[in-house]
């Protein structure tokens, strides 16, 4: 693999300003959370440095790829090309970024959407997704406050209940993949 610097730069390049100054705060927040829940912090790195790195794609572009790549297209991703950009930047970071790491590779596939049964690495970059320093919406501060509690899936809960309520307000398209998530976290309490 390559050493983190020389990822970072490579990604510099490729990123607009503002997006790489989300995406160093996602790392800083990722490395964060690993060393509080005990995850691999190297791998929090990597996954937060490239988990936008497909962010700047055009729709068209996410749609070619992942055709050729054999990515599932569903419906809701079909209209909303930009869903993509966690599956196909899993592919840009196995290709581009020589990423071999599957842990790695799905915490960027799933950032977006989420899915049943996330591992730990999932959880924090999802998280660190949402609460990044340059973030700012209604409900960030009760979300940091979640995510510096033990129990990382209760801020997750949070996290797909905010976006899911979100989506609704806008009656915008939700993927099924975030009803899974969250449902999935919330039958693991039920089932506790
Ligand atoms: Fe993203
Ligand atoms: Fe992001």
């Amino acid at each position: 693999m390559k050493p983190y610097k020389e990822l970072q730069q490579q990604l510099q390049g490729q990123l607009k300003p503002k997006r790489y100054k989300h995406t160093l705060g996602v790392v800083d927040c990722a490395v964060e959370m690993a060393h509080q829940f005990g995850a691999n912090e190297e791998k929090a790195q990597i996954a937060g440095l490239l988990h936008d790195c497909a962010k700047n794609y055009a729709g068209k572009d996410l749609l070619t790829i992942a055709s050729s790549s054999h990515l599932p297209l569903d419906q809701i991703t079909l209209k909303k090309p930009q869903l993509l950009h966690g599956p196909v930047g899993a592919i840009v970071a196995q290709n581009k970024y020589g990423i071999q790491d599957e842990e790695i590779l799905k915490a960027i596939a799933y950032h977006t959407t989420g899915r049943r049964n996330m591992t730990l690495l999932d959880k924090i970059i999802y998280l660190a997704d949402f609460i990044e320093p340059g973030r700012d919406y209604p409900g960030v501060e009760k979300l940091r406050k979640a995510c510096e509690k033990d129990d990382i899936d209760n801020a997750c809960i949070l996290a797909f209940s905010n976006t899911i309520r979100y989506i609704a307000s806008i009656s915008g398209l939700i993927h099924p993949r975030t009803i899974d998530a969250r449902n999935a976290l919330i039958l693991k309490k039920i089932n506790q």
